[in-house]
């Protein structure tokens, strides 16, 4: 703990380190998904107080609604959908069943890329199941892989201020770590720049290094700096700098070395022109084209909604690096 933070009051050491690192990690190349979100419903019982997403519209998508966003994103070319949404008062495991064989209706080869830990611990909890059984259906419905969302900062001091309803730190580690045992990859993500420190930052990553350490489950790790529009919390945190936001991607490269090797620069949360510093600072990945993203935008994110291949392409050029489109699991799949 105490190394990383010595090394951060020096900003630029820092980033020529997780250059470096990235570097041999992975090379010059960045990568990115072609890939559609899809969230269900927007109705949550939850209230986390960084959330400008839940119960605005109170929508609740039909499955056909979701066959037709799914049809849309394979003729588009996408390899993944990203299926999350806010937690449906009782909604229990054979709702999210319902969910996933509207996908496979449509498509039997599309990555299917969905629910987060908070939602498998909401459904587990509301159908009597373990998370083991519950996860095994998910997984034998067609679910692929999971979002590392919820994560948010994994401690509980942290957690009881900014998301009291959702999972605590074990919970969050005991689902991860059982979904990767099951052969359910996932990526792990830490919303930060609202409450927490850069003592609580590292520590967050540090979990993450421990766990992949044993397990091996995590595809990627994702830094995402905290929207302060429409949110409670918000009204209380001016939120990080740009500066900021590059120091925390070096730093996950730096600790996450070498145990995860991607560290995505979220174009979303970022903006475009960010991402590319982000990609000389210790970033490999820019995410996904997403088609659609509802939960950035309604906090204020302004970078848009979809960045078609040929944009990600000319972005990362532009940034010096070798584009590569790959699939959720970072198979290479086109130059
Ligand atoms: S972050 Fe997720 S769980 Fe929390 S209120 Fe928003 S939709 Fe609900």
């Amino acid at each position: 703990m105490l190394e990383y933070l010595e090394l951060l009051k020096d900003p630029f050491e820092t980033f020529k380190i997780a250059d470096e690192l990235r570097e041999k990690a992975v090379g010059d190349v960045v990568t990115f998904v072609v890939n559609r979100n899809v969230n269900f419903t927007d109705i949550c019982v939850n209230r986390c107080k960084f959330c400008a997403f839940s119960n605005r519209k109170k929508f609740l998508l039909t499955l056909d609604e979701i066959k037709s966003k799914v049809r849309e994103a394979v003729e588009y070319g996408c390899t993944e959908v990203c299926i999350q949404g806010g937690l449906l008062p009782n909604a229990k495991l054979d709702f999210y069943i319902s969910i996933l064989e509207a996908v496979r209706d449509v498509s039997e080869d599309i990555h299917v890329h969905a629910f987060s830990p908070m939602e498998v611990y909401h459904m587990a909890k509301n159908s009597g199941l373990s998370i083991k059984e519950t996860l095994n259906e998910l997984k034998k419905a067609g679910l692929d892989s999971m979002p590392g969302t919820a994560a948010e900062i994994l401690d509980d001091s942290i957690r009881k201020q900014i998301c009291p309803d959702k999972i605590t730190t074990s919970q969050w580690i005991e689902i991860i770590t059982t979904a990767h045992k099951l052969g359910i990859p996932t990526t792990a993500t830490m919303m930060f720049g609202h409450i927490e420190s850069w003592e609580h930052r590292i520590k967050h990553l540090l979990i993450v290094k421990e766990i992949q350490r044993k397990t091996g489950g995590f595809t990627e790790f994702i830094p995402l700096p905290f929207m302060t529009k429409n949110n409670e919390l918000g009204k209380i945190v001016k939120g990080s700098s740009g500066f900021e936001d590059l120091l925390v991607i070096a730093i996950s490269r730096i600790i996450l070395y070498p145990e995860i090797k991607n560290i995505q620069a979220s174009w979303v949360k970022l903006g475009v022109k960010l991402a590319q510093v982000a990609l000389h600072v210790g970033a490999n990945d820019l995410g996904g084209t997403l088609m659609e993203e509802n939960i950035s935008k309604a906090a204020g994110a302004t970078s848009g909604e979809f960045l078609p291949k040929e944009e990600m392409i000319r972005i990362i050029e532009s940034a010096g690096r070798i584009p590569k489109q790959r699939d959720t699991l970072y198979n290479i799949l086109s130059p």
